[in-house]
Order: C-alpha cells, then structure tokens, then sequence
C-alpha cells in the first residue's frame, strides 16, 4: 500500500483514518494537501525548509499529525502556532478547517514567508504569517497578547519552556495544546501544579493516539496535552528566550 498502489489522495485518506476523530477529508481539502505536498518538496529542494521529503513521510508524519489537532478546536476558533517553521500544524489545518482563524508564528523570515507565499498558492484566507519571536510578539502591551482562542506548538522547544511562551497568547478560558510524541511522559513528570500556576495554566488533558504507516503498519505515537488557561498570565512573563533556557520552571 503506497501512493503509486493507492493514489496520493486514497493514501492521504489511509492516513488520516487511523486514531483520528472528527475528520472527513473533503476533496476539496485532499486537493489542496497533496498540492501542499508537491509545493514543499519543490520549494524543499531549494531551500531546506523540512527533513521529511517524500509524499507518504509528508502525508502522515505532518499531515495526519498536524490535522490531529482538528477534533479538539470547535468551529469558528481562532489559534496561534508558536514556532510554526514551513507550515505545521498551520498550514493543513488551514486547508482542512476553513472556519479557523490561524496565525502562524516564527522567527525566521523564510518560513513566514514561505507560508503566506503558500498560503496564497492554495487559496486559504484564513491564515496569517507573523514574523517574530513569541516571547516578543506576546509581550505584555502587544495586542497579540492572551488574544487566542489556542494557542499550539509542535517540535519547538521542552514543555517548560512552551509553557511560558505559549500561556502569554492564550486568553483566560482558552486552551494551550502542546503536540508531543514520546518524550510527552517525560516531560510532564518535572512538571507541578504549583508551576503551572503560575503560568495561569490548570494541569493538562492528555490526549494519546497512533500514527500509523499504512503500508507497513508502523506506529509512532503521540500526545496531545491540553492545558486551560486559568487567569491573567503575571506581566514578568514571558521573560527573555535566554532567561527561560537558563532557568525554565519546569
Ligand atoms: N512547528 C514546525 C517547526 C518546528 S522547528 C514543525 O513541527 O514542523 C521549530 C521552529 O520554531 C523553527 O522554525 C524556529 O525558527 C521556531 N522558533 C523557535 N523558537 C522560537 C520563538 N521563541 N519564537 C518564534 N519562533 C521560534
């Protein structure tokens, strides 16, 4: 079962299909993934945008892994992707949840502007590339401060660190998700509910589920952890991204 047995959509289908709740794949929304795809392993050959470059590795280890996301953010919601690199989760979720209002978040000019670049070339309104750093841009006084819905981050930093950068977008009652794979059960280990507190977040949900290559059954295994924003976050945070490094509080 690969894409040259199955067609890039079946097997794009095949992948979203398992451990996944909540997603149908319209074709539509199939037809602007697998265009995604072919536009990042171009774009891939030029500027080395992602370490995964074949259609199948694409199709489940960011796709399927970025639309698990979808289930747990309800219609109309607006979300903040810290450190979103080439597009992941923004991107497909964009494609696959046109009623979401995404801000895709990072650093490095290349990515922001590979992503509204993208953005265009598939015809999504309803995502918007900010060039910046989150500590910055979440700064106490921005206007993107605690202003989101959600607020995601998937391979960015360790949870401690995430934790602070992340709580400063969310707005009281909203929810941070951080999306993890194995090293989930570690990091949660460091962290208290004391610690938490103080980043006005409440102790998470976790949210476990496979990925799995459908032409070998090969599982990778992923968390989601779901942390409530609880109240305003203190205004000393987020300190500076070398501050966190040096002493995160988890
Ligand atoms: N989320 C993407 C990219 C992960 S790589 C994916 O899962 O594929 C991490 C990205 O985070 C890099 O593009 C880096 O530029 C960005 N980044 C790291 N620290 C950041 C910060 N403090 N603020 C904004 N972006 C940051």
């Amino acid at each position: 079962m690969s894409k040259e047995t199955l067609g890039e959509t079946e097997y794009l289908s095949a992948c979203l299909s398992q451990g996944l709740r909540d997603l149908s794949l319209s074709g539509e929304t199939a037809r602007k993934l697998v265009q995604l795809a072919g536009d990042l392993v171009c774009e891939n050959e030029k500027y080395n945008l992602t370490a995964i470059t074949s259609f199948e590795e694409i199709a489940l280890l960011h796709f399927a892994d970025s639309l698990s996301l979808s289930a747990f953010l309800p219609a109309g919601a607006s979300l903040l992707d810290v450190g979103s690199g080439a597009g992941f989760p923004s991107l497909p979720l964009a494609a696959a949840r046109p009623d979401l209002k995404i801000t895709a978040l990072d650093s490095t000019g290349k990515k922001t502007e590979w992503i509204a670049a993208e953005a265009g070339r598939l015809g999504l309104s309803n995502v918007t590339a900010v060039c910046g750093r989150a500590e910055e841009v979440l700064a106490p006084g921005n206007p993107l401060r605690e202003s989101f819905d959600f607020v995601t981050a998937r391979a960015v930093a360790r949870l401690g660190v995430l934790c602070e950068l992340c709580s400063a977008g969310v707005r009281q009652g909203g929810s941070f998700i951080a999306m993890k794979g194995s090293s989930a059960a570690g990091e949660t280990a460091v962290m208290t509910k004391a610690k938490l507190a103080t980043l006005s977040l409440s102790e998470p949900k976790t949210e476990s589920f496979d990925l799995v290559r459908p032409e070998t059954g090969e599982r990778y295994g992923r968390t989601l952890l779901i942390f409530g924003k609880t109240g305003p976050l203190p205004p000393k945070y987020p300190r500076s991204f070398a501050k966190i490094k040096k002493s995160p509080l988890f």
